[in-house]
């Protein structure tokens, strides 16, 4: 019995329960055993992974892939993922209409994406809600996106003109209705951010705090507040993806109850790591915005209690020069998906000591269990062979030019990162070794069908 690869005698990461040296057995694609770390089981190739911790491959639940170079991103964005550690990434999309446009969309993902992939649907208007059924069985979708900040003013300026709350309670009305659904919502009041924002400009303010102090971190509290309550009132799962305020983080505790529908909260790692003080300007903006080292220092807390169970990276694949001129007139977020692991690392393993299997769970089981992906998150017989193998004492120097992203730049530039992606092993094929793209591997990422 040849298994087709072999990855000899790491400190494996088991999501959610703990570290333990073994040597772990792939066929076909599939994990076939988790095995005693002195046996020697004959394999086709071995990855000598003694000195290294393989974690589950990570899947990032929250990126924009289309939003740098449209289809060109499933190239170049996922084998940044790869080389991330990244095997799996769910991204937003959003057409007119959702049934056949996202058939498109999955065609040109199914020819270039080197990672597996899955979608969640942005709703801006009603026909969204009125078609999400029949879009969501044809595509196996189980995740929908619903964006507060789109309503009025900043919406119309988008094209959206029918984000309300009445839009809002419809979709989770219908989600509520759909067995397995979440639904997402981005939670910013952008109705009284021109309050802020106004005097801000007229002072000549140009800086990242500004950004902050345009729309604090309340007003997506505030949000959070009406999103769990209408989602209680509407018996659905919600979602609050991309936390930034530990305030927020604060108001889901005390609005999770047993008897009701779950409050799923997602943050994302720059929100895990840098504050409105990073001295990057305009490459910081994002929506929501960076907040305190307070707030960072929250939201790490929710990560290692599991009120955060997921965490993801936001990753926007635009050019530098839509950073700017001023912080008023830049395009908001800013790539990060090959980044998640390091941070994690460093931020969250050396400087606060949060379990490796914690930080394990929020970028693999947690993310396949809250969007049903099947085979997905856990190191087990029968599960995808999805690993990333990281040396936790190498250094990422990050430095956007070793990535194949559109991106040409990173809010992270310069910075040093302990935790060093290795290899990347994708159901069994090594797409990542000793930290470099292998050249001869074709595009095998497959499409993330729900169950
Ligand atoms: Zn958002």
């Amino acid at each position: 019995m040849t298994y087709d690869l072999v990855l000899k005698g790491g400190e494996v990461v088991f999501p959610g329960q703990g570290v333990e040296q073994a040597t772990l057995a792939v066929r076909d694609g599939r994990i076939a055993a988790v095995l005693d770390a002195s046996e020697r089981p004959a394999a086709r190739r071995v990855l000598d992974c003694r000195g290294k911790h393989v974690f589950p491959g990570l899947i990032d639940p929250h990126t924009h892939i289309g939003f740098g170079d449209k289809e060109n991103d499933w190239d170049t964005e996922t084998r940044t993922a790869a080389l991330g550690g990244v095997t799996g990434l769910m991204s937003f999309w959003r057409g007119n209409e959702l049934l056949q446009s996202t058939g498109t969309w999955r065609a040109e993902a199914d020819k270039h994406a080197a990672v597996d992939f899955g979608f969640h649907f942005g709703i801006t208007s009603h026909a969204h809600v009125a078609e999400l059924k029949s879009a969501m069985a044809t595509h196996g979708v189980l995740s929908i996106k619903v964006y507060l900040m789109y309503k009025g003013a900043t919406g119309a300026a988008k094209g959206f003109t029918e984000v309300d709350d009445g839009l809002l309670y419809a979709a989770l009305a219908t989600g509520a209705s759909i067995p397995g659904a979440v639904v997402g919502v981005h939670c910013e009041n952008t109705e009284v951010i021109p309050f802020f924002r106004e005097p801000l400009k007229s002072a000549g303010r140009d800086d990242l705090r500004a950004w902050d102090e345009q729309s604090p971190g309340f007003l997506e509290t505030e949000n959070v507040f009406r999103v769990a309550y209408f989602g209680e009132k509407a018996g659905c799962p919600v979602n609050i993806v991309h936390m930034s305020s530990a305030e927020s983080l604060d108001l889901v505790r005390r609005m999770r109850h047993p008897n009701r529908p779950p409050i799923h909260v997602e943050t994302c790692i720059h929100y895990l790591s840098l504050s409105h003080d990073e001295p990057i300007g305009a490459i910081g903006k994002v929506n929501p915005p960076l907040r305190s080292q307070a707030d960072i220092d929250g939201l790490w807390e929710g990560v290692r209690d599991g009120a955060i169970s997921t965490i993801g990276s936001d990753h926007v694949p635009r050019k530098k020069s839509t950073k700017g001129p001023s912080i008023w007139e830049a395009t908001a977020g800013f790539p990060g998906i090959a980044q998640i692991l390091p941070v994690m690392i460093e931020e969250g393993y050396f400087k606060r000591e949060i379990a490796l299997e914690t930080l394990a769970a929020a970028t693999s089981s947690n993310v396949a269990a809250l969007y049903r992906l099947p085979r997905k998150g856990r190191i087990a017989p029968g599960y995808d062979a999805d690993f990333a193998v990281v040396d936790l004492d190498g250094v990422t120097q990050v430095q956007a030019s070793d990535y194949p992203s559109n991106s040409d730049y990173s809010p992270y530039e310069g910075k040093r990162l302990r935790g060093r992606v290795e290899a990347t092993v994708l159901r069994g094929t090594v797409l990542v070794d000793n930290g470099q793209w292998v050249d001869e591997q074709a595009p095998s990422g497959r499409y993330l069908h729900r169950r």
